[in-house]
């Protein structure tokens, strides 16, 4: 039976766009669906990448707008530290530019782009029927795999029955320009009363742009959250100038499949999101490229089944999947913290030993790392024992992510 293509790619956003260049540099016929009419806007992201991922993006420098070495951390009540302040950590990109860039690739890869927001997909003899609406029009295409690579309220997976990442956080982006401390240090503001189950930020992007956010997992609305920030912090915030608002969801787990017949799911449609932090570019980058491997093979034998694209998820949570799990479990950790104990915590930061292991081993995409090492130091394990005594379960939970035969 003839089918329209081999793989239709949903979303034309950084995972979307990599495995559909991935699929079609494999000489298969793929479309790559985009439901905005320019790809990469309206942007929902600040952008705070590391260096690895323009590698894993195969993006060059030229991408970079700014260059981060270190962060201040807040807590609402007032406790501060500051971390790093040596080499580049982290770097701010032109969102925009880069989800345009990594679309470019798919194109010239031989991927067909097609402006068209995908509302229903369902299975039929073995492939898959989508339908699409551009301008008020609908049409239906066939594919023998769906990549889901819609987003955090991905349509792929509700239309054919996979179920999303329960946990998310809404948030606020403010685009704008305001005088910040040190241009090359992020702020992070942590505290239940302002941004609860989750935090805020400040990036500066260079010449006296900055990108703000804030948000909450508990229903809390992102706006509020914001209002409680510039309230708290009224000296960081005095004579910020927003130029550009807009909202986000970002997932904090991953989805309980990311796979299913004809359909595999990936980066934020998947929950590939690095829980402590919630970026989630560089963990979307490698769950598209695995994606894209898995689809290869199935499609080359002709076998887009459950049981033959199951390899899909084993491969990369190999890769990050212990990275997300322990991440999420010292993300649970903080929050069983009282305020007062956040605030010590970050009191203790400021010891000179703990100082220079964080820049030692800072990395913002695999964080549980720095953080293990910070956990072990003498103030971190007695403060650890005092928890344990009086959240036992959660402490557990934390210590057990970090065993060796943990997921
Ligand atoms: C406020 C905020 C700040 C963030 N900051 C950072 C950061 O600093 N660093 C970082 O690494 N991550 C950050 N993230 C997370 C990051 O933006 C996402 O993890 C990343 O964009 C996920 O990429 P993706 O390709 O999976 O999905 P997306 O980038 O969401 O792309 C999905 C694409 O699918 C399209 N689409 C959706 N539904 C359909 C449909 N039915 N039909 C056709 N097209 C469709 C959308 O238009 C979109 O283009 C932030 C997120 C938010 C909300």
């Amino acid at each position: 039976m003839h089918l329209d293509c081999d793989a239709a790619v949903v979303g034309a956003g950084p995972a979307g766009s990599r495995t559909a260049r991935n699929l079609a540099a494999a000489g298969f016929r793929v479309r790559l669906f985009e439901e905005h009419r320019s790809v990469g806007v309206p942007s929902h992201c600040s952008g705070l990448i590391s260096l690895r991922t323009l590698r894993e993006a195969e993006i060059g420098e030229e991408a970079i707008l700014h260059r981060i070495t270190g962060a201040y951390v807040h807590t609402q009540s007032g406790a501060e530290v500051a971390l790093g302040g040596g080499a580049t950590r982290a770097v701010a990109i032109d969102r925009v530019a880069w989800d345009r860039a990594l679309a470019e690739q798919a194109q010239h890869a031989g991927a067909d782009l097609v402006r068209a927001r995908v509302t229903g997909a369902e299975r039929e003899n073995g492939h898959v029927r989508l339908t699409t609406q551009t301008d008020g029009r609908t049409s239906t295409i066939t594919a023998r795999l769906i990549v889901g690579a819609d987003g955090a309220h991905s349509r792929v997976a509700r239309s054919l029955g996979l179920l999303g990442p329960r946990t998310k956080s809404y948030n606020l982006g403010i685009e704008g320009r305001m005088d910040v401390r040190r241009a090359d240090f992020v702020h992070v503001f942590v505290g239940q009363g302002m941004a609860p189950g989750w935090f805020g930020w400040i990036i500066p992007t260079g010449e006296g742009g900055v990108r703000v956010g804030i948000g909450s997992t508990n229903g809390l609305k992102p706006v509020e959250c914001y209002q409680r920030l510039v309230l708290a912090f009224p000296q960081l915030f005095a004579g910020i100038e927003p130029c550009r608002m807009y909202g986000g969801t970002i997932p904090l787990e991953f989805a309980p499949r990311s796979y299913a017949d004809n359909v595999l799911l990936v980066g934020d449609a998947a929950g590939q999101v690095k829980p402590f932090s919630g970026g989630g570019i560089y963990t979307g980058l490698v769950g598209a490229r695995h994606a894209a491997a898995t689809a290869i093979e199935a499609l080359q034998r002709d076998d887009v089944s459950a049981h033959n694209l199951r390899s899909y998820e084993k491969r990369w949570k190999r890769e990050i999947g212990r990275e997300l799990l322990r991440s999420l479990r010292f993300r649970r950790f903080g929050l069983a913290l009282s305020e007062g104990e956040v605030e010590r915590v970050v009191r203790a930061l400021n010891a000179p030993g703990l100082q220079s292991l964080a820049e030692r081993h800072a990395d913002i995409d695999y964080p549980s790392r720095v953080l293990l090492r910070l956990a072990r130091s003498a103030p971190a394990l007695a403060m650890l024992g005092w928890v344990a005594v009086r959240r036992p379960r959660t402490t557990w939970d934390l210590v057990r992510a970090h065993l060796p035969f943990a997921v």
